[in-house]
């Protein structure tokens, strides 16, 4: 394989893509994106939390007070039953002063951000490239070969496409496939005269028969969302097959014994109710074959329940850009990247999951113990300290990775 390479491929210009180009070129390492989406989407998807670990990154980029610019600012969780007891209180990122405040933003507006930064540097994206295959030649050259016949060539190719990766079934066709969590997420915008703001919180009902999350901005704009279990391995596009008149009724039905307003702030959605089967991939055998590697969810998608997805791509970005940056030998560079990160990250994907699996009770019995135990445990187990692991993960991009990196 090349040894000091010059070039990267990278498939996927979603969260991992462009901040891994963006610390290329801080490297020296030429890089270029090749996106499938015909054009950007700045409206697409629902929103996400964008962790104190995950801000520290683009910190280091210089990005992180756009986010925070355009985001709101969210350092608590406070939980309720769907009858309105309140159950606790769950702090979301570091403690206070041991890092950046969480950031909640849509998900369209943080691709923006993330796409609009590596532009400024003058990093091309190219979009309607969508990755088919991958050859290597005798001279350990990466080609990658797109869906409308076109190629690119590079030293290194970095497979930043997500959950349902083209890369990862390339480089192993027998990679396990993406498992289904048995939740469904559905969600989206509404607008609101009646629920009252909830500055720097987002709230959690963990209602009879469904979860629901929100946070309500000062102009009245409710971000919501809904946590279901839903049967088989449904696809996002059988999902969003259904009408969403029908969809929006069965979102109601399931929290019709909770707090009265949900349903008040799911009639008023405006736009589209957006539909997503939550995957994971608790562990992947291989993160990197010859010279193509894995990163953010391609590697180890996580369920969104400990809102860290997006961190851990931000994460392996600079950890795997330090590596190529400082190991000569991409085999060498791959395997310090995948022995830095793939502790951490499955320990993430094992966290998430496991809150998931409490975000809907079976029956009124799991759901009474639920309800009385969860305001004695949330203190014992979900308090900064014990989550410190999570939100105080740093890495330092001046430090050379033979000298080690995440602290
Ligand atoms: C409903 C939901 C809520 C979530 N909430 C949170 C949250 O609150 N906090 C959080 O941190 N994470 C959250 N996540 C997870 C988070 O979105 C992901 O972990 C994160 O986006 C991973 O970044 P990525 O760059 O690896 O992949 P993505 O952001 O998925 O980007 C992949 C990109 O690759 C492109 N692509 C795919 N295939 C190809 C191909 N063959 N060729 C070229 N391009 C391709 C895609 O179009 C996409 O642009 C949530 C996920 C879901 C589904």
């Amino acid at each position: 394989m090349t040894a000091n390479p010059k070039k990267a491929l990278i498939i996927g210009c979603g969260v991992a893509g462009p901040v891994f180009a963006l610390f290329c070129k801080r490297a020296g390492i030429e890089a270029a994106i090749y996106e499938a989406q015909q054009v950007p989407d700045d409206h697409a998807g629902l929103f996400l939390n964008v962790a104190s670990n995950g801000l520290d990154v683009l910190r280091t980029l210089g990005i992180d007070t756009q986010i925070e610019a355009e985001g709101f600012a969210c350092s608590q969780m406070v939980m309720w039953s769907g009858n309105g007891k309140r159950l606790g209180n769950v702090r979301n990122g570091a403690a206070a002063g041991q890092g950046a405040v969480s950031v909640i933003l849509k998900r369209g507006v943080l691709h923006r951000i993330l796409r609009e930064a590596a532009g400024r540097q003058a990093i091309p994206i190219t979009f309607g490239k969508q990755l088919i295959d991958i050859t290597v030649t005798d001279e350990q050259q990466v080609i990658a070969t797109f869906a409308d016949g076109t190629r690119a060539t590079g030293d290194f190719l970095v497979g930043c496409d997500g959950v349902h990766s083209r890369t990862r079934q390339i480089i192993d066709p027998n990679a396990p496939a993406p498992t289904y969590t048995g939740l469904v997420s559905s969600g989206g915008f509404s607008q609101s005269t009646t629920v009252p703001p909830t500055p720097d919180t987002q709230h959690f009902i963990f209602g009879e028969r469904a979860f629901f999350g929100y946070l309500a901005k000062p102009n009245g704009e409710i971000y919501w969302f809904n946590n279901m279990a839903y049967p088989g391995t449904p696809r996002r596009s059988e999902l969003e097959a259904i009408p969403q008149t029908e969809w929006q009724q069965h979102l109601l039905g399931l929290h019709s014994n909770d707090q009265p307003f949900i349903k008040d702030v799911i009639c008023a959605t405006e736009g589209s109710i957006g539909r997503y089967p939550i995957y994971d991939i608790p562990t992947l055998p291989q993160w990197h074959a010859g010279p193509v590697v894995l990163i953010g969810d391609a590697a180890h998608a996580t369920s969104p329940s400990a809102g860290q997805g997006a961190s851990l791509a931000l994460e392996d970005a600079i950890v795997l850009a330090q590596c190529v940056r400082d190991i000569p030998r991409l085999k060498e560079a791959f395997s310090t990247y995948e022995r830095l990160r793939r502790e951490r990250a499955e320990k993430v994907v094992r966290a998430s999951r496991k809150t998931g699996n409490a975000k809907v009770a079976a029956n009124l019995v799991t759901r009474w113990f639920r309800d009385l135990m969860m305001p004695l445990l949330l203190p014992l187990f979900a308090n900064s300290t014990s989550l410190g692991w999570m939100y105080t993960y740093k890495v330092a991009w001046d430090t050379s990775v033979v000298e080690g990196v995440g602290t």
